[in-house]
Parts: C-alpha cells; sequence; structure tokens
C-alpha cells in the first residue's frame, strides 16, 4: 500500500487554518515524514498519525516552512521514550542546525538521531522500496522525491547488462534486487543494471520549485506527483521571480510527465479560497486534486 496523508499544504504563512508544508508517506508498514514546518507535530496529534512509526524523515530545503517544527518533532520523540533510530535526510546544514538546539536545551536523546545529506540522484533502496532524491529550482538548495514500492521483481536493462558483461544465470539474481560480484570482487550495484518491475507503485513530491520542464523526466510516469502551486497564473511572473509555479504550471509538468493524477499545494497565504486552483489545473491535467490537510490520498 503506497499513500500521502497531507498535514500542512500552506506556503511560508500559516493562514486561514491550512499550516507549513508537512505530509506523511505510507509504503506497507513503513511511514516516512516529508518536511515538517512549524506545527507538524500538532498536525500529527490531531490526524492520529502514529509518530513512534516514522522511520525516515524527508527535508526538502531549509526555508522554515519546510523544517521549523522538526526540532520539536525530535525533542517530543525523546521525552516519549523512543528507542527506534531516527534517520533524517537533508541538505547538510540541516543536522548542525538541529544539534546546536539540542546541545543549547541540554536534551540527550534517548534513541540514535542519524542525518544524511542529500544530493542529486541520491537513492535508498530497502527490501520493498525505493526513494530517489532530485534537486529542483528554487532560491536555495533544494530536492524532490520519488517513493517507489518494489513489489515486482526487477527489469533487466539489456544494454546495461551487456555493459557490465554479466552472465545469463545471474540474471534471476538481479531481478530480485541484489548487486552482482564478479569474480575479482567488483561489485555491480543493483540499480545500475535494472529498473523497477512493473506494477510498483509510486509517488513523487516535487517540493518547492520554479517551473521547469526537466522535472518532468524526472518524475515521469508517476503514479502520484505533489507539485506545489503557490500562485494562480496571473501571478505567473512573480512566481518566477520568487522561484515557485502557478497552478497552470504545475499541471504542465504533470501533462508532460505522463502522470496518473497530480495533487496541488504550497498555497500561498494571499489565497482564501482554493477552488481556482483546481480550476485553473485541470483545463490542462484534469486528473488534478487539491492537496487538502488531513486528506489521505490513495495510490
Ligand atoms: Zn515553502
Ligand atoms: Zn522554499
Amino acid at each position: 500500500m503506497l499513500a500521502v496523508t497531507i498535514l500542512g499544504n500552506n506556503s511560508a504563512l500559516p493562514a486561514f487554518d491550512r499550516h507549513p508544508t508537512a505530509q506523511v508517506v505510507t509504503l506497507n508498514e513503513h511511514l516516512f515524514l516529508v518536511d515538517c514546518g512549524e506545527g507538524t507535530q500538532i498536525q500529527i496529534a490531531k490526524y492520529r498519525i502514529r509518530r513512534s512509526r516514522i522511520q525516515k524523515i524527508f527535508i526538502s530545503h531549509l526555508h522554515g516552512d519546510h523544517y521549523f517544527g522538526l526540532v520539536g518533532l525530535i525533542t517530543t520523540m525523546g521525552l516519549l521514550g523512543r528507542e527506534n533510530d531516527l534517520h533524517v535526510y537533508g541538505p547538510a546544514e540541516l543536522e548542525p542546525i538541529i544539534q546546536l538546539q539540542l546541545k543549547a536545551g541540554g536534551n540527550h536523546l534517548p534513541f540514535k538521531l542519524q542525518f544524511y545529506t542529500l544530493h542529486d540522484g541520491m537513492t535508498i533502496t530497502e527490501d520493498k522500496f525505493e526513494i530517489t532524491c532530485f534537486k529542483v529550482f528554487h532560491r536555495i538548495e533544494c530536492y524532490g522525491f520519488v517513493f517507489r514500492e518494489v513489489r515486482a521483481p526487477r527489469r533487466i536493462n539489456p544494454d546495461k547488462i551487456k555493459l557490465y558483461s554479466i552472465p545469463t544465470p545471474y540474471y534471476d539474481w538481479l531481478r530480485w534486487g541484489h548487486d552482482f560480484v564478479s569474480e575479482s570482487g567488483e561489485v555491480i550495484a543493483n540499480e545500475l543494471v535494472t529498473e523497477p518491475g512493473s506494477g510498483s507503485k509510486s509517488y513523487a513530491y516535487a517540493a518547492d520549485t520554479l517551473f521547469e520542464r526537466s522535472i518532468a523526466c524526472r518524475v515521469k510516469g508517476v503514479d502520484l506527483l505533489y507539485h506545489e502551486t503557490t500562485y494562480l497564473h496571473d501571478l505567473a511572473e512573480k512566481a518566477t521571480k520568487r522561484f515557485h509555479s502557478t497552478a497552470v504550471q504545475a499541471a504542465t509538468i504533470a501533462k508532460e510527465a505522463g502522470v496518473h493524477r497530480l495533487i496541488i499545494g504550497h498555497f500561498s497565504s494571499k489565497y482564501e479560497k482554493l477552488d481556482p486552483f483546481e480550476e485553473e489545473a485541470r483545463e490542462i491535467f484534469p486528473s488534478t486534486d487539491l492537496a487538502l490537510e488531513g486528506v489521505t490520498y490513495r495510490v
């Protein structure tokens, strides 16, 4: 099962009972928190998300509306006696910022907090899922993520397999996600010679970004895409200046990427009513819905 629950769908300022960005991706028994704007832990409690089951947190970039809730959430996890490791993925500066906040407060966490620095193309592969990170186009370093369920056996890439001269008897081994080790001990990583199998569901989060057609290549064919729409299209110029997108632009990316369905969020606090976003996007990409707080979108 792959699904995303929206906890915050607004941009920088909280307004009209909408909160800064945060969402929870559920992939079978795994929970991933994507961005953690201020108030995220309150939204987690409100929508009864099991905090203790969150094992990885992904922070797209260091604008406050995407991570000001992180130290609060981590501290609460500590107070509640969490024991499981927590893995946090974000830009390099995230670790010193959080560590300083914890240290200054004299907090000693009862669990291991592990940080990882994001980079374009970074892939996290586990038995049943694969998460890939891609760079988007924002005022500061910013990343999107593709979550992919790995249920079906992986597909061999015939060109790549020739390139690495892997013998046929190993194909099955590769289809089930293992790396190949040659007689000389050279390791060929599985992702280099295979692709996710068909039937694997996928969700992409495109973070905060300028309208940039190359994003369509990074999210090509996903089942569900979240794309930001800070403004309506009459403010396209302002959107570009601020490295954000409009509803028309989000829908254009969805169409060009051939995704199955689009949800839009990160609304500017200047808009009270959200329907115009949906109407504008649907003219270009009919399978568009607003990303509404508290709603779970199943893939
Ligand atoms: Zn933002
Ligand atoms: Zn931003």
